[in-house]
């Protein structure tokens, strides 16, 4: 099983706080990574400390930084993410729903699945607003 397919919402949205952002090379803050998420400090700190416990992230006086490994599972979850949104696009989903829609289910498709559906779609190289999906094996070496 995919690391990814291990993961809880909050633990990718975490993910996802530590890659956005000017300090991302630095690392970020506790408290910084609680206000993206809009939960308590001990609650950031218990899914930093869970997904430092995987190896995806770097804890170093007080900052916290993704892993190569967690900078990798974060591409795969851009991939399974972008990849849902466009079979919500080609079923007629409102464009404005689709990344909502998207993260209700993104996180539930396996590995193979989002496979098939990439091969099925044509190894598609951008989601329905122009993001780049990630880690096609037919795409070349363009990924990054
Ligand atoms: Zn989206
Ligand atoms: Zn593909
Ligand atoms: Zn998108």
């Amino acid at each position: 099983m995919e690391l990814l397919e291990r993961l809880t919402r909050r633990q990718v949205d975490t993910l996802r706080a530590l890659k956005d952002g000017e300090e991302a090379r630095a690392g970020v803050r506790l408290g910084r990574v609680a206000e993206i998420l809009a939960i308590s400090a001990p609650s950031a700190l218990a899914h930093l400390t869970a997904l430092e416990s995987l190896g995806l992230v770097d804890r170093y006086r007080g900052r916290s930084r993704l892993t190569p490994k967690g900078q990798s599972c974060l591409l795969e979850y851009e991939r399974h993410h972008r990849i849902v949104e466009r079979m919500f696009d080609r079923m007629g989903l409102p464009r404005e729903r689709l990344c909502e829609a998207a993260r209700e289910v993104d996180l539930s498709i396996g590995h193979a699945t989002i496979e098939r559906l990439c091969v099925a779609d044509g190894h598609p190289g951008t989601c329905p607003h122009g993001e780049p999906i990630p880690r096609c094996p037919h795409r070349g070496k363009e990924e990054s």
